[in-house]
């Protein structure tokens, strides 16, 4: 077998909506930032958008129930302390305070109205 230098690039998944990205770290604290400390453990990549070194996108992290990657997209996954996908959400929403399922169920009645 051949080596190369060339590590494979990471790829991160969400496993709920499938949107595929590569990231470029994993963890609390990206790299060549100076006081950025984040919540959870993220898959952060490199904001391609921007010139500036420090300025990072959070693609997602893992749901800290049932370890599945899922995106910050709004419909796969929620922060309430910790991360959670919408599966485990709905799994445990009498757990959530109320103000949380208020929110989410406002979210779905949008959605049932952009769809009719
Ligand atoms: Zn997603
Ligand atoms: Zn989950």
């Amino acid at each position: 077998m051949e080596q190369t230098n060339e590590s494979p690039q990471k790829t991160f998944t969400c496993q709920l909506c499938g949107l595929c990205s590569p990231f470029t770290y994993y963890g609390q604290k990206p790299p060549n930032t100076r006081a950025i400390v984040l919540l959870e453990e993220c898959f952060v990549t490199k904001d391609p958008f921007s010139p500036d070194k420090e300025k990072f996108l959070v693609l997602g992290s893992t749901c800290s129930l049932c370890s599945k990657c899922v995106c910050v997209g709004s419909d796969c996954s929620l922060f309430y302390t910790k991360r959670f996908c919408m599966s485990c959400v709905n799994k445990h929403l009498d757990q959530f305070p109320r103000q949380i399922r208020a929110e989410l169920a406002k979210k779905k009645q949008n959605s049932k109205a952009a769809v009719s």
